[in-house]
Parts: C-alpha cells; sequence; structure tokens
C-alpha cells in the first residue's frame, strides 16, 4: 500500500510525504511504521500503546480509524493517509521547523528584550521565538505585498530570508510600495529590501535573488526554505511557486489584490489544497488586469500582506487555526471578510492521486498562462510607439480605438482615438472601416491583444494592430509630439 504522511506529522517520518510498504492491513501498517520510523511511534501511541486521539487513518474516502477496522486486508494499491485532526487536541508540536534546528538557536541579551513582547505571549514563548528565529522564508515579489510581508517577517525575527523580485523601482510603485521611498527610484527592488531589513535587524541572514521566477530557476531558488510567501502579481509566477512548492514539499502562504478586493490562503499544507486545486486555469490572457492596469487602493496590500506575514509565523511557530482548505477574501471598500471553504481536488494534475506533473520544467507555463501566441491563432501585429507616432505626424489613414475604460480616460486622453470599451467592440464593429488600418490601444499592450482576437472571432476582417506596450510605452514620445495629455 502508498502510505501519504499530512506535512505535520513528516518530521517523525524522516520529512517524507509518501511511504511504500508490503503492508496489506492497517495493523500491519502501523506495525511497519513502528519499526521503520522509530519517532513516530511517541506521536502516533500513547503511553497504552493506543493510536492518540488526534490522528485519523483514511484508506481512500473511508475512515480506517476505529481499531475493528484494523485487520481488514487491503488492495496493493490502496492509498492510506494519516492525518493528524485540525479540531482539538492539535499535537504540540504543530511547527514547520523541525525540533533540531530550534534547538542548535540561541538568544543573547539584546535579542531578549528585542522580542520581549513575543517571549511574554504564552503560546510563543522562548520555544516559538526559537522556531522564528530557526525559520527560512522565501518571499516572492518584493512590490506591495511583499512589502507588509518582509517588514513584519524581519520584525519579528525570522532568521532567514529570501527576497525575490526581477523589478526596479518606478514612481507608481510608491503609491503602495512602503519599503521603497522616492531615492530608491531605478533601484532593484531586493536593494531596497535589503537596507530595509538591514535597519530592522543587522543578525537577519538575506539572500536577494534578482531574478524573475522561471520553469528553470525556481525549484533552486525555494529548495531548502521552510516556507514561501507569495506576494507576485502575475498567473505565471503564481503557478510557478505553486508547483514548485508542491513538488518541493513546501507550504506557500498566498495572497493577491485587485482594486479594493484582496485574497489569502495557504497552499500545500496538511492535506489542504494546492493554488491548482482551486484554481484549475488562469483567466485568458489580458481578461483579469494585474494591479499595474487595474489599479489597487494603497492601505490594501497591507492589510492583506499582514494576514499573510501573521499565517506564516503561525505555521513556523506552530500555534492557532490557519488559512489551509480556507480561501479569506477581504473587500476593503464594503468592510466585509468571508472565509470560504475550499477543498484539494482527487483530480488535481499536481497533488492529486494520480499526478501528471511530475516536473516544473516538463510544463509550459507560458503557454498555459496564455503568453504565447497559439499556433492556430493568426498572430497579432504590432506598432511599437515610435513607429505609431511617425504615422500620426505623417498623417497616414488610420483609425485609433481607445479599449480602455472611461475612468482609465480621464487621467490620459490618446488624441485622435475613438473610444470602444473591451466589451462593446463585437456589436459595435461597424464604426470600424475595414478599408483602412485599425491600431488599438490600451494601457499596457494585452487588454489590445485581446481586442483583436475578440473582433477576430466575431468576423472583422479589416487589417488590425496593435500598441505594443500600451500607452505607458508611447507616454514620453507623445509629449513630445503632441502635448497632448492631462
Ligand atoms: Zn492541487
Amino acid at each position: 500500500m502508498n502510505v501519504y504522511i499530512s506535512a505535520t506529522l513528516r518530521s517523525f517520518f524522516e520529512k517524507n510525504a509518501r511511504l511504500d510498504t508490503a503492508a496489506v492491513t492497517i495493523k500491519g501498517l502501523l506495525e511497519w511504521l513502528r519499526d521503520e520510523y522509530p519517532d513516530s511511534g511517541k506521536i502516533l501511541f500513547d503511553e497504552n500503546g493506543s493510536l492518540r486521539s488526534f490522528v485519523r487513518i483514511y484508506a481512500g474516502e473511508e475512515d480506517m480509524t476505529s481499531q475493528d477496522k484494523w485487520d481488514v486486508e487491503l488492495p496493493g494499491n490502496a492509498e492510506v493517509l494519516l492525518l493528524p485532526a485540525i479540531a482539538g487536541g492539535a499535537p504540540e508540536n504543530d511547527s514547520i521547523i523541525p525540533d533540531e534546528r530550534r534547538k542548535a538557536v540561541s538568544f543573547d541579551d539584546k535579542e531578549i528584550e528585542r522580542f520581549g513582547r513575543h517571549l511574554m505571549l504564552k503560546d510563543i514563548g522562548v520555544k516559538g521565538q526559537k522556531r522564528i528565529k530557526a525559520a527560512r522564508v522565501a518571499i516572492a515579489g518584493a512590490g506591495a505585498l511583499g512589502s507588509a510581508v518582509i517588514q513584519y517577517l524581519a520584525a519579528a525575527g525570522v532568521g532567514t530570508i529570501k527576497v525575490i523580485d526581477f523589478d526596479d523601482v518606478s514612481l507608481e510603485n510608491l503609491q503602495s510600495q512602503v519599503i521603497h521611498t522616492t531615492r530608491d527610484l531605478n533601484r532593484p527592488k531586493v536593494a531596497s529590501a535589503k537596507d530595509i531589513v538591514r535597519n530592522i535587524n543587522r543578525n537577519i541572514v538575506f539572500e536577494a535573488e534578482n531574478t524573475k521566477l522561471e520553469a528553470e530557476n525556481i525549484v533552486d531558488i525555494i529548495d531548502g526554505y521552510d516556507l514561501v510567501v507569495d506576494c507576485t502579481d502575475n498567473y505565471k509566477a503564481r503557478y510557478l511557486i505553486n508547483d514548485a512548492a508542491v513538488l518541493c514539499g513546501i507550504p506557500v502562504v498566498f495572497g493577491a489584490i485587485y482594486q479594493y478586493e484582496g485574497q489569502v490562503s495557504i497552499f500545500n499544507y496538511n492535506n489542504g489544497p494546492c493554488f491548482r486545486c482551486v484554481f484549475p486555469a488562469p483567466p485568458p490572457q489580458g481578461l483579469v488586469p494585474t494591479c499595474a492596469e487595474g489599479g489597487a487602493i494603497s492601505p490594501l496590500p497591507g492589510i492583506i500582506g499582514s494576514i499573510q506575514a501573521n499565517e506564516a509565523l503561525k505555521l513556523i511557530i506552530g500555534i492557532g487555526e490557519h488559512l489551509a482548505g480556507k480561501l479569506l477574501t477581504v473587500d476593503s471598500l464594503y468592510l466585509r471578510f468571508k472565509l470560504l471553504d475550499v477543498k484539494k481536488d482527487k483530480a488535481c494534475p499536481l497533488c492529486g492521486a494520480n499526478p501528471q506533473i511530475r516536473g516544473v520544467q516538463d510544463f509550459d507555463y507560458d503557454d498555459f498562462c496564455g503568453l504565447k501566441q497559439q499556433e492556430e491563432e493568426i498572430p497579432v501585429e504590432g506598432f511599437t510607439p515610435e513607429e505609431l507616432a511617425e504615422r500620426i505626424e505623417k498623417g497616414d489613414p488610420m483609425t485609433i480605438v481607445d479599449v480602455r475604460e472611461p475612468h482609465e480616460r480621464a487621467i490620459q486622453r490618446f488624441p485622435n482615438a475613438i473610444v470602444i470599451p473591451i466589451g462593446q467592440l463585437a456589436r459595435r464593429q461597424n464604426e470600424l472601416d475595414p478599408e483602412q488600418d485599425t491600431i488599438f490601444i490600451c494601457k499596457q499592450g494585452m487588454r489590445s491583444i485581446l481586442a483583436i482576437n475578440t473582433l477576430r472571432e466575431a468576423g472583422y476582417k479589416g487589417p488590425m494592430y496593435n500598441l505594443k506596450g500600451g500607452i505607458d510605452a508611447m507616454k514620453d514620445i507623445m509629449f513630445s509630439h503632441e502635448g497632448a495629455w492631462l
């Protein structure tokens, strides 16, 4: 039979998630476990040799915890699960930090003073604070969510912090990415992340990865960390992090924001779902804008990021109830918090019963996230900002269609463009001249591609082009040509 060990019990099974045994009954399995992994004895059984009450045993869907089922012969391919109960009697040792590492940590007088307000909390105490210091946490993204997570985890005393981000600081980042300041403009985000961590506590081991997450590097970047905090802003990074974390057996504290709303969850922990179980596929490219496109209210990432940091600390210390199997949604505009149940999908291609994804390198993330042109699709042709500016200056006959929403146009009008929001394009295609070139523009050049594909599907036959990089890329050039901005 095949045995799955729930994450909280793994430290007693040499960190194994899956074990194979020739045993055919639960009784046989428990005897085998006790022989092979002597440490597991004290966590599974009490002093009378009875199974401890917080452990449940399942064979497939069937609850086999009760002793009268222990002699039932199971099929050779049976999937047996050792699951600690979440409610009630949680084992004391519920931390993701192994005891050996906690015991290797000590504090000097300054640290005892610095962390005094943690030490006085009964559930944290010296033991919990040692776990925090022993913890190795990877934070993906040093943007708005990352700003909150990095500061709180550094202040709380996490011993090793790795920050991964490939971006430089830009002026529009400063509205919510509070670890970066005006003097950090054009510096790598990981550089200001390092500064803030150094300023909080010089004893923290800080590791910077100024690089973009790809299938080729993700496993090397996160392997060996206790926890990944996902503070990214794009689907490709989220699936990459999720998949690599599941394959490496690392829990993920997930956070996401958009406009006034946010989500927080913990994936790949305690037999809960992974990101793919909950969101099996990303939305089509361009349909859901990122924060760079859709905006977000300034303190929202602080709220969501702080909850992520709090969840991360709870997993490290091993206290409280956590968000594995739950999705917290926050609506900051109407101030509503909702806690939804999310379930593991048995058919999940990554963490289900028959996983098909066995390595990140074998999976095409660009294709999955719609970042690659489909072969059967006719490629979308586009102009660079320079080419479009030149055509405008020459007075070339063409139609420019602005597919942004009205409030976006209020910030920045594009001169001489007709305005058709993306949702109205198909029914308003008769406003376009199929004899003439039509150029579609949006903020960053993603929705304009979606606009062209939408019209193609609706049967529009005229020549269509996309403004590469959108109005954001056009800004500097247009100033010199038109001066028609805001
Ligand atoms: Zn899954």
